[in-house]
């Protein structure tokens, strides 16, 4: 149903989609998730030409978007879009912000509209409003609104952007459970959201943004269990970083403990906790034998706490696990007991060790 290839979008010199390359078959839906600044938004606007992409070619059924012949009008009432902010006309009744579009630009009769936007608000539980104005709406009614103010142009496929960011945590649900039932009726839709557990459960696949591409697409259960790219784990598992360099045997241990303290408490680590890690860096570099070249990664996921020091290092593979004295050498002993799992590799010149550690 669309088919996007080498899609781009510059702005200036700012290169918001670089290489864009997807096809999307009637009734999936696609979410988007990401982090904020990778394109997400002009990416849904480029495919409904609320922005002019900057090269690509998109085909709608077959019809390219950007080819000057194509009726674009024809080929955008195919698609409805539902932005963060809803976008309703102030001064017009909901009913009326339903039958304007439709009567206006698709030439239907307003009797025939009425019946119809009714159905369509009695769909997203809003009937009783019909006769209201915006005003007197919450911000939950008024999304479902400008849903229904979608669907009464008999869109083919649906574009949200965000269209629960802007609300109150306690109107989220209603406007999700709306969503769910387009999907449930069959609707295409694409969906850029951060709302997780939502794009996992309604889903058919999942665009993960950065870099701008599709950096990641999969099913559900690969991107949001078993992501394959480095940035998508790290997305997924919002996962912090503190980065440390050694570059000479004269490192200086202590500013390095305290670098690593400051990132603990941060992220609200218990003392404990933060004690280890600080030990086994101590232990770790310990077991180095070149510090030319030594990178010390703490990476924690708020997402479930999990904590992982990597010592990477340049020099001769030189795994300390398969020591003779591996055993009985005090500092390993000391790394095994305060980790749940110890792995060693060796890869592109560099020993890399890699910690992670148990909880409390
Ligand atoms: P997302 O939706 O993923 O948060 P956006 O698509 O909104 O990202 O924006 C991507 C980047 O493009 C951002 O750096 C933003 O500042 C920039 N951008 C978006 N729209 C414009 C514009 N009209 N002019 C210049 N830069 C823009
Ligand atoms: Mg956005």
């Amino acid at each position: 149903m669309i088919t996007i290839r080498n899609l781009s979008k510059h702005y200036g010199d700012l290169v918001v989609l670089k290489d864009v390359n997807a096809v999307i078959q009637k009734g999936e839906v696609i979410s988007i998730i990401g982090p904020s600044g990778t394109g997400k938004s002009t990416f849904l606007r480029c495919l409904n030409l609320l922005e002019a992409p900057t090269g690509g070619t998109i085909l709608i059924d077959g019809i390219p978007l950007l080819d000057k012949k194509t009726d674009v009008p024809k080929i955008r009432q195919k698609m409805g879009m539902v932005f963060q902010s809803f976008n309703l006309y102030a001064h017009l009744s909901i009913l009326d912000n339903l039958t304007i579009g439709p009567v206006k630009l698709l030439g239907k009769k307003k009797s025939e509209m009425n019946t119809k936007a009714l159905e369509l608000l009695k769909l997203v539980g809003l009937a009783e409003k019909a006769n209201s104005f915006p005003d007197e709406l919450s911000g939950g009614q008024k999304q479902r609104v400008a849903i229904a103010r979608c669907l009464a142009m008999e869109p083919e496929i649906m574009l949200f952007d965000e269209p629960t960011s802007a609300l109150d945590p306690t109107m989220v649900s209603e406007v999700l459970s709306v969503i769910r039932r387009l999907v449930r009726e069959g609707m295409t839709m694409i969906i850029v959201t951060h709302e997780m557990e939502f794009a996992r459960n309604i889903s058919s696949r999942v665009f993960y943004m950065d870099e701008g591409v599709i950096y990641e697409e999969g099913p559900p259960e690969q991107i949001f269990e078993k992501p394959l790219r480095e940035k998508t784990k790290a997305f997924i598992h919002r996962i912090r970083c503190c980065q440390q360099h050694i570059s000479n045997i004269n490192y200086d241990l202590y500013a390095l403990q305290a670098e690593m303290e400051l990132f603990c408490d941060k992220h609200m680590i218990p003392k404990k906790v933060s004690g280890y890690v600080l030990h086994i860096e101590e232990e770790a570099l310990l077991l180095q034998s070149d510090f030319s070249d030594i990178d010390m990664n703490l990476s924690y996921s708020e997402k479930d706490g999990s904590l992982e020091l990597i010592c990477e290092s340049t020099g001769a593979p030189m795994n300390p696990l398969t020591q003779k004295l591996a055993d009985t050498h005090i500092g390993l002993k000391l790394i095994r007991g305060r980790c749940k799992s110890v792995d060693y590799k060796y890869d592109h010149g560099r020993n890399i060790l890699a910690m992670v550690l148990k909880g409390e």
